[in-house]
Formats: C-alpha cells, structure tokens, sequence
C-alpha cells in the first residue's frame, strides 16, 4: 500500500493531462493529485494506474477512467456540507474523490465481490463514508434521504424515479443516460416534480443493473 515518489510524478501528469482535456475545478484537480490511484487498481495493472483510462476490477466491472470521474465531479459541484449519494461504488476511487470533498458520502455497490473487496480497502487506507452499502443502486438509499447530490457512476438507460425522488430541492443528479453509448446528463431539482435538464458529451459506461444476482 505504497504511494512512492514514481506514484506522485506520474499523478502530476495525469493532472496536467486532466487540465488540457478541458477540467478547470482546482478542487477536483488537488484531489485526484492526491489520491492514489493505483491502489484501488487490480495489482497486476497497478503500472497503468496513471494512463487515462478505464481498466477491469473484476464482476466485469471498470474503474472509471480519470478524465469520466473529474468530468462528473467538476459537474456536480460537490461543497463540503452536501450529502451526496454515489450509485455504483466499484472500486471506491470515486468514493475517495467524493470524500476529499465531503465527509458526508453514501455509496452503493450491486456485486457482492466487489462490495467486499473494496470494503476491506477502504478500512486499510482508512476511508471512511457514512455508509457502504451493498444493494440496488435503482432504489437509492431512502433511509439517508434527501440527498443535495446524486453521482450514477454506471450508464442508466432511463432516469431512475427514486433518485429523482430522493434528491432535495435545489439538489443536482449528475447520470450517464443512454443504451450503448451516453450522455452526461445534469438534473437540477428546481420543485416537487420539476427538473432543469442540461446535456453535456458522450460517455462510453458499463450498464446500471436493474436485478441481484
Ligand atoms: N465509480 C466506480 C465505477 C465502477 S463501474 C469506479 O470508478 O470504480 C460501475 C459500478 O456500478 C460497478 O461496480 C457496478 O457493479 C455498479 N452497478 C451496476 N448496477 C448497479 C446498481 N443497480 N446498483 C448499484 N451499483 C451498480
């Protein structure tokens, strides 16, 4: 569980990269330069942990590729009072971003596999979200509901209506929608029922799972 010297330079750069790509949050930036990327990657492709790119963590599942997570970050404008609802833990590096904003993050994991993986990982580097749940992400998590952020990190095909339930007034859901590829999309909650909808660029994401296995 090293960050060495390599490990930081190599961070720098993708940050570098991130910028040229057109990310401008400075809060985003310091906090991808400073979380460890590589270690919330399989071992045998920890080398690649800086490489922009998305790479397998098993359950046929992929850490999101850097630019994605500092492109959904920067959208959703996370301040550090939000409660803020994460739909697809995976590997926790989102997570980790999240909490680097704000202490106040719920999470959501529909493999088991994974669930536990990465639950065992963030008790090592001593991450702590409010909660990690393991279940379906479509549901939300009621039980911490209204949320002042929603961050779907698996490609929806339609907008599940419980996370536009749970979604306080004034809050903002940041989804990928679409069936083989997506949009990014931004829904502002502007009142009971109502929505600003803005379309951002295209996305390339595994699918949000409606049933367990
Ligand atoms: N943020 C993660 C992205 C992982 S890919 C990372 O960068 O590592 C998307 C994740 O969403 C996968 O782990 C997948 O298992 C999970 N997922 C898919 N459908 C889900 C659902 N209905 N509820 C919760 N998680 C789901």
């Amino acid at each position: 569980m090293e960050d060495t010297h390599k490990h930081k330079g190599l961070r720098k750069q993708l940050i570098e990269l991130l910028k040229q790509k057109g990310i401008k949050d400075t809060r985003v930036l310091e906090i991808m330069g400073s979380v460890p990327r590589h270690l919330f990657m399989d071992s045998g492709l920890m080398h690649l942990a800086y490489e922009d790119n998305a790479y397998p963590i098993g359950a046929e599942q992929t850490i999101s590729q850097p630019y994605t997570v500092a492109y959904q970050t920067e959208l959703l404008q996370l301040k550090p009072s939000d409660k803020v609802l994460e739909i697809g833990t995976g590997s926790g590096y989102q997570t980790a971003v999240l909490l680097g904003i704000s202490p106040l993050v719920y999470t959501v994991e529909r493999q088991q596999i994974l669930f536990k993986k990465t639950q065992r990982l963030f008790q090592k580097l001593g991450l702590r979200p409010k909660k990690h749940l393991f279940g379906d992400g479509y549901l939300g998590y009621q039980n911490a509901a209204p949320y002042d952020r929603i961050i779907v990190t698996a490609a929806a095909p339609s907008l599940p209506k419980a996370l536009l339930k749970q979604l306080k007034t004034g809050g903002k859901l940041i989804i990928p929608v679409g069936e083989k590829q997506q949009f990014m999309m931004r829904l502002t909650k502007t009142g009971e029922n109502s929505f600003d909808k803005e379309k951002f660029g295209r996305f390339r994401f595994v699918p949000l799972l409606e049933d367990k296995n």
